[in-house]
Parts: structure tokens; C-alpha cells; sequence
């Protein structure tokens, strides 16, 4: 048996960058997290990504030579096709910053570039709860909603780079929220973390609720407060996590109408509310969607948490020297 090809994957966010070395299969060999520190300037920025890249050689007792390909993730808004990042609102004051070409020219390696939440839907795809599968729809719920589409092996990116962005489908055109792209009705703006908690504010002002007196996790009201609320059986927390669900339902019709993926998997942070929540969606499903779709796409959540972005990357890298 031939020996394994590694790869290495890194995921950069606007708080830190995560990388590590992934095998053939899809198993991550190590993991190392440096600050990302965007406001010290792009060029620093591009000078971390290739250390924290060597370092998680470094980490897994290799040495550069001994990687085939690396890929490089980030937040848009980007142009994947060139290889820059543009305007990225999480990365202040990056602006136009040729990330592929130069990783490319200071590694010496074949180089992958892709958008962040492409590549976790990627690595679950690859190495998580979409093995096995043939395509794969991705949300990832956090402050906001983020989405990727895999098809046949490969990320939807769009013609313009904007493929799979779920979190700005329409779900509600009639009195819609405000949502943090500057439209209207869009997913995000309704089950967000953020928005759930904004949801379960604008309900407190006029119902009681345990949430008035909640002991809360943060110091002020998070989305953890409003799912444990539910659980505990108050009537205006489980009605903001229903609509949530509901919501999310809508958002996974959406797709299923549009690309019949097998499954649909959520990802990010929210998930810590647990398989009750998962069920709620599941249940919402038939109301909105077509029966078959309905009854056959999988619903699950995400199995790699943090790391499917550097291994959804290297999935990227692999890509480019496994045809
Ligand atoms: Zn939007």
C-alpha cells in the first residue's frame, strides 16, 4: 500500500485561524489555532496564515516537504476564481488581498482557495455527517447564517462567487426583518443566533416569561438562555425555538426544491441545542416541502464542530492533485 498523501487545511476567521494536517481519508493529524488580528494589516495577515500552515506540520512532526497540496479558507465577500478576498466585513481593513497566489508563492504548493463556510460544508461532506452521501446542503448557524452546497463532490461557487449563500434565501416577504446584508426577509434575519434572541426580547416586552428572571449564561440574554428556557417548559421560549425551527425548515425546503441534495446538515454553534431541536425541524419539513424530498433528504447536524473548515480546506487542496 502506497503511503498516504497529507494535506493541510486552514480556516480563517475574524478572531483566529485554525490549521492542520488531513490525510486521504479525511482524518486530521493535528490542529493549531493562531489570532488572526485583522487589524494589524493584510500583509500580516497573509504572513500568519503561511506560519500557522508550517506550524501545523510542525505540529503533526512533518516537515513541508511532506505535504502534497494546502488549502486556504476564508470569509467573503471574495472572488474564487482569482484567488482575493475583497471586502471582507470580518476582516477590517482587509481589502483585495491575492490570499491563493501568495500562499501559493511562499509554500511552493499546489494551493486551494475557498470561502469559510464552503468548507465546512465540505469537510462534513467529506469527513463528517455527509460521508457517504452524494451531496450535501450546509447551514451553519452562529451571530449569522452561513451555507454551503456540495454537488457530486464538489463546491456550488457560483459563476460570481456567491453560490450556497443559504443565511439571504427569502423566508418572509410580508412586514420583513432587517437583515445585516441590507435586505429584507432573508433567513439570517429570522433564525440567527442573534436573531433568536432579538425575536425573544421583542416577545418579553409584552408576555411573561421565565426568560425575565432567567440566571443568565453571558450576562445578558443569549440564544443558550432562550433553548434552555424552552426546555424547561416556558411557553414564549418554545415559541421563539418552534419558529426557529420553523424557519429553518423553510430555509431547507428552499434548497430541497431547488437541488434534492441527500442530506441537509446544521451546523455552528446553536446546534448545543440538542437532537429536540433537530426533531422540531424534521417535523416542520413536511409542512413546507414536497413529500418525497419531505420524507427521504436526511436531516442531521454537523459531527466535526470547529475543525470542518481546515479539513473542508484541505478536502479543497486534495481536490486539485486527486482527479
Ligand atoms: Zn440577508
Amino acid at each position: 500500500m502506497s503511503p498516504q498523501r497529507l494535506y493541510i487545511g486552514l480556516d480563517v476567521g475574524g478572531t483566529s485561524m485554525k490549521a492542520g494536517v488531513v490525510d486521504d481519508n479525511g482524518h486530521a493529524h493535528s490542529g493549531i489555532s493562531l489570532p488572526t488580528e485583522p487589524h494589524k494589516g493584510q500583509q500580516h495577515g497573509l504572513d500568519t496564515m503561511c506560519a500557522a500552515i508550517r506550524q501545523a506540520a510542525a505540529e503533526a512532526g512533518l516537515t513541508m516537504a511532506d505535504i502534497v497540496a494546502v488549502g486556504v479558507a476564508t470569509p467573503g465577500t471574495m472572488d474564487l476564481k482569482t484567488g482575493y478576498i475583497l471586502d471582507p466585513p470580518n476582516l477590517k481593513p482587509w481589502r483585495d488581498v491575492p490570499v491563493r497566489d501568495y500562499v501559493r508563492s511562499q509554500l511552493h504548493l499546489p494551493t486551494a482557495f475557498q470561502n469559510d463556510a464552503n468548507a465546512a460544508a465540505m469537510g462534513e461532506y467529506w469527513a463528517g455527517a455527509g460521508r457517504g452521501y452524494h451531496s450535501l446542503v450546509f447551514f451553519t448557524l452562529g451571530t449569522g447564517i452561513g451555507g454551503g452546497i456540495i454537488l457530486n463532490g464538489a463546491v456550488l461557487e457560483g459563476e460570481h462567487s456567491h453560490g450556497g449563500e443559504l443565511g439571504h434565501v427569502k423566508i418572509e416577504m410580508t412586514n420583513p426583518r432587517l437583515c445585516g446584508c441590507g435586505k429584507v426577509g432573508c433567513l439570517e434575519a429570522y433564525a440567527s443566533a442573534t436573531q433568536v434572541v432579538k425575536r425573544a426580547r421583542e416577545a418579553m416586552a409584552s408576555h411573561k416569561s421565565l426568560l425575565h428572571d432567567w440566571p443568565l449564561t453571558d450576562g445578558e440574554l443569549s440564544a443558550k438562555d432562550v433553548f434552555d428556557a424552552a426546555d424547561k417548559g416556558d411557553a414564549l421560549a418554545e415559541q421563539i425555538v418552534d419558529e426557529t425551527a420553523y424557519y429553518l425548515a423553510l430555509g431547507a425546503s428552499n434548497v430541497m426544491h431547488t437541488i434534492d441534495p441527500d442530506a441537509i446538515v446544521f451546523g455552528g454553534g446553536m446546534i448545543a441545542a440538542g437532537e429536540p431541536f433537530l426533531e422540531r425541524i424534521r417535523r416542520h419539513i413536511p409542512r413546507v416541502a414536497f413529500p418525497v424530498p419531505a420524507a427521504r433528504t436526511q436531516i442531521r447536524f454537523a459531527t466535526l464542530g470547529s475543525d470542518a473548515g481546515f479539513i473542508g480546506a484541505a478536502a479543497c487542496a486534495r481536490a486539485l492533485v486527486v482527479k
